[in-house]
């Protein structure tokens, strides 16, 4: 207890020497308590941007299969043998081009018969497409430029980022009573959450900078698979013509097309040697 004192005595020294001293202690204090939440919670995007991450991988992947089980109850599938393997062909090429962590997941990829032009990627490795897409993605490239889009999305825990962000506004019983309960009116909110919000009539739009880094990183994606990079920015020409009626998801973000479009087109120069280095080595899909 004595040492406890003289702790605060020295303090209180400090005090009248330097008046502001308690209040950068208590600033102190919260960085470092910032500091140990971060432990479990922060992480770095693979563009450099700082991440707040809370939930486990674990949970996401449940909440994905749980999205993932409610969208197929709502929307058929799609039965058109031609889309289905089509769909399959590029989901594959990019899935497997995944490295590291990414690379154990099992991915399930369903066609939606479903005119909206959107698509989306769940976590725990769930893909949906639209049969609308096709009618705006209109080849294997510019397919491959959306799931790659998508599947960044998961890859980069963005979803993660977004249930955090919503479990610092609620409580976290809230959330994990909402969680529970499908039927809940909230549950379409912490669906749309994962990026699947247009599916079940919630628009959630992922943040701008979320949007940004699957943009760019889905370029690498893309071309690592053997997909050319260039096609991405015919797909924005055409998803920008495609706009009206209910926005997809990818119409549905802050950046304009024309950003989105000068951004990938910044990017191919660093982009077009991963693609002459997949076609060397082989990769190259044949999806039609
Ligand atoms: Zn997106």
């Amino acid at each position: 207890m004595g040492d406890l004192r003289n702790g605060f005595e020295v303090l209180d020294d400090h005090r009248s020497v330097m008046p502001r001293r308690s209040i950068a202690d208590r600033w102190m204090l919260a960085i470092a308590i910032l500091a140990v939440l971060c432990v479990a919670g922060c992480q770095t995007s693979a563009l450099g941007r700082r991440q707040y991450k809370l939930m486990s991988e674990a949970e996401m992947s449940q909440m994905g299969a749980t999205a993932f089980s409610e969208i197929s109850k709502q929307t058929p599938a799609s039965r058109d043998a031609r889309e289905n393997a089509m769909v399959a062909c590029v989901a594959n090429a990019i899935t497997q081009s995944l490295v590291g962590s990414n690379s154990n997941t099992r991915w399930e990829v369903r066609v939606f018969a479903d005119k909206t032009p959107n698509a989306f990627a769940l976590p725990g490795g769930k893909i949906g497409v639209n049969t609308g897409l096709l009618q705006v993605a209109r080849t294997q490239g510019q397919l491959a430029a959306v799931i790659a889009h998508e599947v960044v999305h998961v890859m980069e825990g963005h979803a993660n980022e977004r249930v955090t962000a919503e479990l610092a506004k609620n409580s976290a019983m809230q959330v994990a009573y909402v969680l529970a309960d499908a039927s809940n009116p909230m549950y379409g909110q912490m669906v749309g959450l994962l990026g699947a919000g247009v599916q079940v009539g919630v628009m959630l739009p992922f943040g701008r900078k979320q949007e940004r880094e699957a943009d760019l990183l889905g370029l690498d994606l893309m071309a690592t698979a053997g997909f050319d990079p260039r096609e991405s920015i015919a797909l924005w020409h055409n998803m920008s013509k495609a706009g009206g009626g209910q926005p997809p998801e990818f119409l549905s973000t802050h950046p304009s097309h024309g950003t989105r479009i000068r951004d990938l087109e910044q990017r191919l120069p660093q982009v077009m040697p991963l693609y002459e280095e997949a076609k060397a080595r082989g990769r190259a899909p044949r999806c039609y």
